[in-house]
């Protein structure tokens, strides 16, 4: 019969599993890209240029995948692409890594 308490192993579960997930928060897996309209005028016009499109239409041509890519805490970079890349993204550059 329970009286509604916690247990020293329910408490210490509780625990370890928030730790975990507060962990994962940080862990920069995703990308959170600053709106495009804050970016520089010359970078807007960059990733106009080479058609910089933050998912990839193609699953196989991603950045994440590119030779150009460099992963990041928040998102990653680029060698050729000016400004925060997401490695969901893709461009006409593509190159395969
Ligand atoms: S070259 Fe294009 S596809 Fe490759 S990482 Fe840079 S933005 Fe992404």
């Amino acid at each position: 019969m329970s009286d509604g308490s916690l247990s020293r192993r329910d408490f210490l579960a509780l625990t370890a599993s928030t730790t975990l997930l507060a962990a994962c928060g940080r862990s920069g897996a995703e990308c959170h890209p600053p709106d495009p309209r804050s970016l520089a005028k010359h970078i807007r016009d960059k990733r106009a240029e080479l058609r910089y499109e933050p998912i990839a239409v193609d699953s196989k041509r991603t950045c994440g995948a590119c030779a150009y890519y460099k992963p990041g805490t928040n998102c990653g970079g680029c060698a050729v692409m000016p400004g925060p890349v997401d490695a969901k993204g893709s461009c006409k550059l593509f190159q395969s890594g």
